[in-house]
């Protein structure tokens, strides 16, 4: 061989141009490597996910009559890194070239570009042919440490790829159908679930390889991995999805339960592994749900599928564009000086808080949980009760499936914890128990009482919200998106504002034993 492509974990793309024709001369290395599984710690989960589904690849490329070496941690225990390991190959196979796909990450991109400048050999990286948005023509719509709306970067991806367009407007007549996804579970609609689309990848070689080499994990291990680990199995989750999910979609974007103990992902669908592995293309899932919609459209709506297409063809390439335009500043942001540590249920689930148990419980069984549990219930606790973004960023980055920081960190440091100086959000998703109990049945059967802001019951969120606008009101008060908050807070009498103030003070105080 005289070539060595590097494959990462993330790289999964089967249309990528480096397969077009085989080159016998180069050897396609893929590999599981401790340095990535201990950047952080993850939930045991998302190691195997990324280790089978690069184990499928490699042997799809096998077949398909590429050269691949597909290493395991039992052969690279003794490389030292990335750089370490493609050193050691390169020598190996006699190859005088490395070429990889730019990382999507700013670890690996500074790890591999340090490599290039110093490797003897030639070392060169190409693009990972992903994402819809051109990694340089990031730098013409972003600005670093400005925030862009995104919604109008949505319209101008709209046009810019025709989709949802009638000529120049937006199909059905408006760009967003928002207002229509606003809906709770009624007890009728809760027995229509559909049960998710689960696989079952046997990763026990893999779980078994991990225990030899001492990688430390948390959460719930599956031995049958349900997320999807091949293009194929992408393919028939979205297939599934567009099926059974799509049609309600929108409708229940937000909603959440309790009743879902094994169903965390209701009508959401389940394809963000898959995508940010690479297996499957942005625009494929895109024109595939259009496609479904054009066909049965006494079936689903538009605003359904324009809720849908806004997520991936709006917010994921909206935050990656975010990630790199402000890399690597944004890592260290913390605007509102947040310094406190996470409680122990992040890691058990055992809280009275019957929201924080569940979509905690969920995460950390099936590492998984849908966006407004990871927005609205779990990343408004912690912006609350001040969580250092650090910490936050650390568990949300180790905890789900789908985590890799160019999406995981924007939305966890920028749009939920309000660290990012207002960079992605001009408000803080902060909210009360009202809100919770708006889209949920969780406080139902609560321990706390969420019409209570003061007393032995009270719900936290209630005196932790008033305790974080008065906290942060120097800076909030001024944003038109807030005033009326602060009108409501005057108006309160003053013996009701102390005793909320102490209420989230004790809560804050106490808050190991929530
Ligand atoms: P669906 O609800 O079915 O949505 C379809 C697809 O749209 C997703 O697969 C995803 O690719 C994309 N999408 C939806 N919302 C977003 C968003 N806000 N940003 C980027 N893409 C989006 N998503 C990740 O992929 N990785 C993360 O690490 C991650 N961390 C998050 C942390 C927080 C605090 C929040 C609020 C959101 C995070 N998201 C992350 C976004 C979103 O919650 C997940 O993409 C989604 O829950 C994945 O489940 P799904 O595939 O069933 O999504
Ligand atoms: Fe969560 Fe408060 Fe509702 Fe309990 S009462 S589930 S703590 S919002």
């Amino acid at each position: 061989f005289n070539t060595l492509r590097l494959i990462l974990g993330d790289q999964l793309n089967p249309a990528h141009s480096w397969y077009k024709d085989k080159k016998t001369n180069t050897l396609y290395v893929i590999a599981e490597l401790k340095q990535e599984t201990s950047y952080v710690k993850h939930h045991i989960q998302k190691i195997c996910a990324f280790f089978c589904a690069m184990e499928n690849f490699a042997t799809a490329l096998n077949q398909a009559g590429f050269n691949v070496l597909h290493l395991t941690l039992n052969e690279t225990c003794n490389d030292e890194d990335l750089p370490a390991l493609l050193t050691r190959i390169a020598a190996q196979h006699q190859c005088n070239t490395i070429e990889y796909q730019y990382p999507d990450e700013y670890r690996l991109k500074t790890q591999l570009a340090h490599f290039a400048n110093t490797s003897p050999l030639t070392v060169s990286g190409v693009d990972s042919e992903h994402f819809l948005l051109p990694f340089e023509e990031i730098k013409h719509r972003f600005i670093k440490d400005k925030h862009i709306t995104m919604e109008h970067f949505y319209r101008a991806m709209r046009k810019q790829f025709n989709i949802l367009m009638d000529s120049n407007k937006p199909h059905g007549g408006k760009w967003n159908f928002d207002s229509n996804n606003r809906n709770k579970f009624s007890a009728a609609d809760l027995a229509q679930i559909p049960p998710p689309k689960l696989f079952n990848n046997d990763v026990s070689a893999i779980i078994a390889r991990l225990n030899k080499h001492n990688v430390s994990y948390f959460g719930k291990a599956a031995e049958q991995l349900p997320w999807p680990t091949t293009r194929k199995q992408a393919i028939s989750c979205l297939d599934y999805f567009c099926l059974y999910l799509l049609p309600h979609f929108g409708q229940f974007q937000d909603a959440m339960t309790e009743q879902s103990k094994h169903n965390s992902s209701l009508y959401h669908s389940r394809l963000s592994f898959a995508l940010n592995a690479k297996l499957i293309h942005p625009l494929f899932v895109i024109k595939r749900v259009i496609a479904q919609y054009e066909q049965r459209p006494n079936d689903i709506s538009i605003a359904q599928v324009e809720g849908f297409v806004r997520q991936i063809l709006g917010w994921r390439e909206y935050v990656r564009a975010i990630y790199w335009i402000n890399m690597p500043d944004y890592a260290t942001k913390n605007q509102l000086k947040a310094k406190n540590t996470l409680p122990p249920y992040f890691w058990h689930a055992k809280t009275k808080m019957n929201c924080m148990h569940h979509a905690l419980c969920e995460s950390l069984t099936t590492a998984y949980a849908h966006h407004i549990q990871r927005l609205m219930v779990i990343g408004n606790f912690c912006l609350l009760t001040a969580i250092n973004p650090d910490d936050v960023d650390a568990w949300y980055l180790g905890v789900y499936i789908d985590a890799i920081e160019w999406v995981e960190m924007p939305n966890t440091r920028g749009m939920s914890q309000f660290a990012d100086d207002g960079i992605i959000a001009t408000k803080p998703y902060a909210a009360s128990g009202n809100y919770i109990n708006k889209m949920s049945d969780y406080c139902k059967n609560c321990h706390y009482k969420v019409k209570q802001k003061v007393g032995d019951d009270a719900c936290p969120f209630n005196s932790l919200y008033w305790h974080f606008m008065h906290t942060h009101r120097a800076k909030l008060e001024k944003n038109p998106r807030i005033g009326m908050v602060y009108k409501n807070w005057d108006k309160q009498e003053n013996t009701l504002q102390q005793s909320t103030l102490q209420q989230a003070t004790y809560y804050l105080n106490n808050i190991a034993s929530l």
